[in-house]
């Protein structure tokens, strides 16, 4: 078996859809009808008429933490991952009053995981690093200038740049399978 990789992972804009029920509370507290859609830069707050409270517990919590839906098959594509060996750190900011239900979610999810809740991820090392924000890639490319950088195309980072994109988890996965590590 060939050595297997470390994946740097992101969560919300990569394994998670957070972005939904984040302006469903958010139209719902506000009367405002902000869609997905309408998110074509990275940063909610820039689209929103109350940008005060868009990252406060009022409109983001634990609930969301327990319920946000995964991306079509980005379960199933984490599940294989493991399956074949690649080691997984999920890496990500979170706020930190949601982070017991996340860390919750996701062993519930997956089991005995590895998480790190960093704002500034270039301090951890890996192969790969897959994001939906190119400012984490650069961040972390320019202190390890060996890692891959990976993103997840999303509205919000059609002009980033990165070494490979892709539309989803189970491309990524497949990108690895066939043309890195595969038998
Ligand atoms: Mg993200």
């Amino acid at each position: 078996m060939k050595n297997m990789p470390t994946i740097l992972m992101d969560l919300d804009g990569v394994v998670f859809n957070i972005l939904e029920r984040w302006l469903r509370n958010y139209n719902a507290l506000t009367g405002e009808g902000i869609q997905p859609e309408n998110i074509t830069e990275f940063g909610i707050h820039k689209f929103v008429k109350r940008p005060e409270i868009i990252y406060t517990e009022q409109v983001i919590n634990d609930n969301d933490m327990m319920f946000c839906e995964f991306y079509p098959n980005a379960k199933e594509a984490i599940e294989k991952m493991m399956k074949i060996g690649m080691k997984i750190i999920f890496v990500t900011s979170t706020f930190y009053w949601c982070r017991i239900s996340r860390t919750e979610r996701l062993i519930n999810e997956f089991g005995d995981v590895e998480i790190c809740y960093l704002k500034d991820k270039s301090v951890i090392k890996g192969d790969y690093i897959i994001d939906d924000y190119e400012k984490n890639l650069i961040d972390s490319l320019n202190e390890n200038p060996h890692i891959i950088t990976v993103l997840v195309n999303q509205l919000w980072n059609k002009n980033c740049q990165a070494h490979i994109r892709v539309n989803d988890l189970m491309e990524f996965y497949e990108y690895l399978k066939i043309y890195r590590y595969g038998e």
